[in-house]
């Protein structure tokens, strides 16, 4: 249990969630903690050997059933994901990118022989996937999308290119969605293929322990059987970004429980007026605040993995999750960053590397705009996207 858990939340899991939640905590305080501030300075992260790791205990695809995943409940990843956000948001990327959305888009619409091929060495981390949605001109508005997939024969051309894409510069395959003559398709394109060339994104400000890259698609012929059959439309990206936000909507409170447990640390033993921090009223009524607002979001995301697992859980519903917990979690970030003062901007403390990579938090899998307005959608039964 946590000092931030007043509410005895806890109890509101079971033995098989704790158990889970132990070990992926133990887990990154072995293999993350120790190395993370310096990746994060050094703007790289051991990817491939992380996603062995992650591989080896079932973290990745961890919510899939079959083909190796470990067919674990919505709340348990959730769970997990809490863990190893705490640890640092890119890492939590890492394993995100890899089972909700890469390996999830082939799981729900690939062919046998797609789920075959690519999830058992995703499950085990022996291969890295990526999601490429986002183009350098359209970002928010994935409909306006410039990647096209012709048929050619039997063969599919593919000419455009991907912006922004996690795990990119280390993956082994890229699940590509471009504008066909009936509407969007997805592909399982392997990054060995001729024409496919990436670039790694470099001076990121935030996500420093994630590796994130561009991917430019050049008369990329790929046989027929690369195209994911059950995706038809806009609807199947969205499906897996819907799925991803569930990760986010938990992932986001394990860097504002990080956050809120160094700065409790912190402000029980600093002292100035002869004090320790803690001891007054308005350092008291801001870690107050953050610690009521953490509990909020923690039954927020409990509420919505257990419709998840009940298979009930809506998109909008996930926006709520994504819209609240993440803004919270950058308000106690940088909350508590104050309580820090001057300690509060050093690499020493994980406290402003949470507050960094939230910002992209905030903003990659829908904006907290644009959870607004699917949220407002649903409100007022009026589209005000554009
Ligand atoms: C570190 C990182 C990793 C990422 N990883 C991936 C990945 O793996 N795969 C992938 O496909 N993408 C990825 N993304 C891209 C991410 O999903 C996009 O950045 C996001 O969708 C926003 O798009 P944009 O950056 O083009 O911003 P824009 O769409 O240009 O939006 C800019 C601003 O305008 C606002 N805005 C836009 N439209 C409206 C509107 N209708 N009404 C009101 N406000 C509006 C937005 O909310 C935002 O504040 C990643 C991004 C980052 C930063």
């Amino acid at each position: 249990m946590t000092p931030v858990d007043l509410l005895d939340l806890d109890s509101l899991l079971d033995d098989e969630e704790r158990q889970i939640r132990s070990v992926v905590r133990r887990l990154v305080d072995d293999r993350v903690r120790p190395h993370v501030a310096e990746w994060y300075e050094q703007g790289q992260v051991p990817a491939r050997e992380l996603a062995r790791e992650f591989g080896r205990l079932g973290l990745l695809g961890m919510h899939l059933t079959g083909y190796g995943c470990a067919g674990s409940t919505a709340v348990a990843y959730g769970l997990a994901c809490l863990e190893l956000e705490a640890g640092d948001s890119g890492v939590r990327s890492l394993v995100s990118v890899q089972g909700s959305l890469a390996m999830y888009a082939i799981w729900r619409y690939g062919s046998e022989e797609q789920k075959q091929r690519w999830l058992p060495p995703m499950a085990t981390g022996e291969a890295i996937g990526c999601f490429g949605l986002t183009e350098p001109d359209h970002g928010s508005d994935p409909a306006s999308m410039v990647t096209r997939a012709r048929r050619d024969g039997d063969d599919w051309l593919l000419h455009g290119g991907k912006m922004w894409i996690t795990n990119a510069p280390v993956a082994d395959v890229a699940v590509i969605w471009a504008r066909a003559e009936e509407g969007v398709r997805g592909f399982a394109v392997p990054l060995d293929t001729p024409g496919v060339s990436v670039r790694e994104i470099r001076r990121k400000m935030s996500l420093r322990a994630s590796v994130t890259g561009e991917i430019s698609l050049d008369g990329v012929r790929l046989p027929a059987d690369a195209l994911l059959p059950g995706a038809a439309g806009l609807k199947a990206p969205l499906s897996c970004l819907t799925e991803a936000r569930h990760g986010i909507v938990w992932g986001a409170l394990g860097a504002a429980r990080d956050c809120l447990e160094t700065t409790l640390g912190y402000a029980t033993t600093r002292t100035q007026f002869g004090r320790p921090l803690a001891g007054f009223q308005l350092t008291q009524a801001k870690l107050a605040d953050m610690a009521v607002e953490w509990q909020k979001g923690f039954l927020l995301a409990l509420h919505l993995g257990r419709l998840a697992d009940a298979g009930k859980l809506r998109p909008e519903q996930v926006s709520v999750g994504k819209l609240n917990n993440v803004r919270e979690a950058l308000a106690i970030a940088r909350q508590c960053r104050t309580i820090l003062g001057a300690n509060g901007v050093s690499g020493e403390y994980p406290i402003m590397r949470h507050a960094n990579n939230l910002e992209s938090v905030l903003t990659y899998e829908g904006t907290s705009e644009i959870h607004q307005l699917v949220i407002g959608q649903r409100l007022t039964g009026l589209n005000a996207f554009a």
